[in-house]
């Protein structure tokens, strides 16, 4: 059994690594990999599994769609704090940890809020229908739009270059709006003394994400002056790991499309 399965795998294998290193993989093929990796999940250990894994992982099979540089960049530069308080009806958010805000969640129905999103990790997370996401996964199943919509939405609130795909003004003036508001301001600066109240008390002296937070609010504050002065912003202080660009709702809206 283990050997046909190591035929099987390295053949599937041999083809991708050659095709994506040449001329880079199509959508079917990330199907037929991911496909390869649900049926043999159990193998695991399997090197060939692993090797499949890694195809998946490094994009190879988006080089026809999408740019991942591109979308490592507009997520970069981008902030989903003020895209979720946009969207928020309620004036029940409670800041917990360092810059962590719990908001009503927005894709399940609660009276007490439960959808956690920290802000200098820029992901979200519903502690009670398990929803989560990056920016481009919030506003493309919020607003019930295409992926490739998605990111030109986020690019153009940010005044980011974009791949001007057509997308709803008065979804762009919203999320502005947002970003300008008084009380964006607000909750980044209820973060900040947060943490600077935590340092005074010595809470935050090993604690790395205190640090982050701060970058994340230096770039948060360098981002609104850039909205409201319709510029686009400086460069962004913040670093995330490439990996969470890799969401469930990308891969397969990229298949999709
Ligand atoms: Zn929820």
């Amino acid at each position: 059994m283990t050997k046909n399965i190591d035929e099987i795998l390295q053949l599937t294998v041999e083809e991708f690594v050659i095709k994506g290193c040449t001329e880079g993989l199509k959508t079917r093929d990330y199907f037929k990999i991911k496909n390869t990796l649900l049926k043999y999940e159990e193998y695991e250990d399997n090197p060939y599994y692993k090797k499949l894994k890694r195809i998946v992982k490094d994009n190879y099979f988006l080089q026809d769609s999408f740019n991942a540089e591109y979308i490592y960049y507009v997520m970069l530069n981008s902030s989903l704090l003020p895209f979720v308080l946009a969207n928020n009806t309620h004036d029940k958010i409670r800041l917990y940890s360092t810059d962590s805000f719990m908001f009503l969640c927005q894709f399940h129905n609660e009276e007490t809020p439960s959808l956690g999103l920290t802000n200098h990790v820029n992901l979200m997370y519903c502690f009670g229908c398990g929803y989560s996401g990056n920016v481009f996964d919030y506003v493309k199943d919020y607003e019930n739009i295409s992926f490739k919509e998605a990111l030109s939405l986020v690019a153009k609130v940010y005044n980011l270059e974009d791949p001007d795909i057509k997308v709803n003004k008065d979804l762009i003036d919203k999320y502005k709006q947002s970003i300008m508001s008084d009380k964006y301001l607000e909750l980044i600066e209820l973060g900040m003394k947060r943490i600077i109240d935590r340092s005074k008390k010595g809470v935050n002296k090993y604690d790395s994400s205190a640090y982050r937070a701060i970058e994340a609010y230096n770039k948060n504050l360098n981002q609104i002056h850039a909205i409201i002065n319709n510029i686009t912003p400086g460069i962004s202080p913040v670093h995330y790991s490439k990996d969470k660009i890799y969401t469930k709702s990308y891969l397969d809206a990229s298949y999709l499309e």
